[in-house]
């Protein structure tokens, strides 16, 4: 199982920061020179990792971990007694290794049944038509969740189904996260929930004939006042055709968005200055990436000034005042991470003139886990 909790402990959780597949090649090698039997483990999460581990790997037997915590029923749909895609894990181990480490218990991000005392739902016995707002995580649950329950459901999405979780798997070793959208995607179509791709306004949700609308349309960056702060950038640099490469980049906010994005800058040899105005760095961030991602900053040199605001930007010059005041010169970029504010214009405009519920970031800016179990828990509830 590769290492030890405490000596390896990305290795031995296979945590979305180490390579897949890895500990298959271990296990095949072990095998052909042993004659007991050998269990392949590590990160198997859908039909396809077991197909390969049989036919590719020759295993025969495998052990499933975490994958059963995402989706209790793996074995079943693999079998195909059960019917649906694999709900697939994410190796992200937020939920359920950061659950159990902070007290509150062990959780899944993509699976919002554990740890509920009641987590099946049937069929409702009073079908309703609802219109769901906004196609990320939450929009997405919430969307797949009702018609599997048996009412009528349309999806308005103005962009991309994902929404920002098409840019969380874009950080260096994230790429895992992205088979959670895929699976939103599919499962919407394969249960036939039509998607009406353009930006939703009143209007289309009061003529609709809607029993309610579940406003899941998201947050959106919170950028700070700051005098002379007229050009700069958010999460941008994270898709490959916007990175800059030799540049000198600030990076104003030291939580998980703006460590990710700087972590992304170091690999295309940027200069990169993180700064934070609290006392805390990388906040919100899963403790494996946390610790993996700071040593990458700390081995790149790249300075991280806590306590720390940007008091002025005029041309490439930017202020810093912190404990000590700080001019950073000839600065290429800004990029600007400081939060995320709730976006639910709709459910304002929409206020006492139909039924309206707000979930996921719309309600609160958090994270997946959060996303996905309010988009469950609206759908169990109506
Ligand atoms: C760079 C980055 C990295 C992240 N990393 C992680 C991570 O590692 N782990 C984690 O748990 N979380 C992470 N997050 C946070 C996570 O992505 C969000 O908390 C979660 O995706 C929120 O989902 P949501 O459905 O509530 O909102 P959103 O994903 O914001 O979805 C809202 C959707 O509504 C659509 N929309 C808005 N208005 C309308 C309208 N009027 N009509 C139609 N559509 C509309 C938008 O286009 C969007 O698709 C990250 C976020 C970012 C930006
Ligand atoms: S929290 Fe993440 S790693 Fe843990 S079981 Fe769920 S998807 Fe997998």
């Amino acid at each position: 199982s590769a290492g030890t909790v405490c000596s390896t402990p990305p290795w031995f959780f296979q945590h979305m920061f180490v390579p897949k597949g890895k500990t298959w090649q271990f296990a095949a090698q072990i095998k052909q020179v042993l004659n007991i039997p050998v269990i392949f483990v590590g990160r198997v999460n859908s039909a396809t990792d077991v197909n390969r581990l049989k036919n590719e790997f020759g295993a025969e037997y495998i052990a499933l971990g975490r994958a059963l915590i995402a989706d209790p029923d793996f074995i079943g749909k693999y079998e195909k007694k059960i019917a649906g895609r694999i709900r697939p894990c994410l190796a992200c181990s937020e939920g359920c290794l950061g659950g159990v480490r902070s007290g509150q218990g062990l959780a899944c991000v993509v699976n919002p049944t554990v740890g509920r005392d009641k987590p099946e739902f049937g069929k409702t016995d009073t079908p309703g038509q609802y219109a769901v707002v906004g196609g990320g995580l939450a929009g997405m649950e919430a969307a797949l969740m009702l018609k599997l329950r048996g009412h009528q459901v349309v999806l308005f999405e103005k962009d991309k189904l994902g929404g920002q979780f098409n840019l969380a798997w874009l950080p260096p070793n994230k790429e895992s996260l992205k088979e959670i959208v895929d699976y939103y995607i599919y499962e919407l179509k394969e249960h036939d929930v039509p998607v009406i791709y353009k930006e939703a306004t009143p209007k289309d949700l009061l003529n609709g004939n809607y029993d309610a609308a579940i406003i899941a349309t998201g947050a959106q960056p919170a950028i700070p006042p700051i005098k002379g702060l007229d050009k700069f950038y958010w999460a941008e640099f994270l898709l490959d055709e916007n990175l800059p490469e030799n540049k000198k980049v600030v990076v104003i906010g030291g939580g998980l968005i703006g460590i990710e994005i700087a972590s992304k800058l170091v690999d295309k040899n940027n200069d990169v200055i993180v700064v934070e105005m609290l006392n805390e760095i990388a906040r919100g961030m899963e403790m494996i990436e946390k610790n993996m991602t700071l040593k990458k900053l700390q081995m790149k040199n790249v300075p991280i000034y806590l306590n720390t605001k940007v008091s002025a930007v005029d041309g490439d010059k930017v202020y810093l005042i912190g404990e000590r005041q700080v001019l950073l010169e000839n600065v290429d970029h800004i990029v600007v991470a400081t939060g995320m504010k709730s976006h639910r214009p709709l459910a304002d405009a929409l206020k006492d003139k139909i039924e309206v519920h707000v979930i996921g970031d719309a309600k609160k800016v958090a994270k997946a886990q959060e996303a996905i179990r309010d988009g469950y828990m609206i759908a169990q509830n109506l």
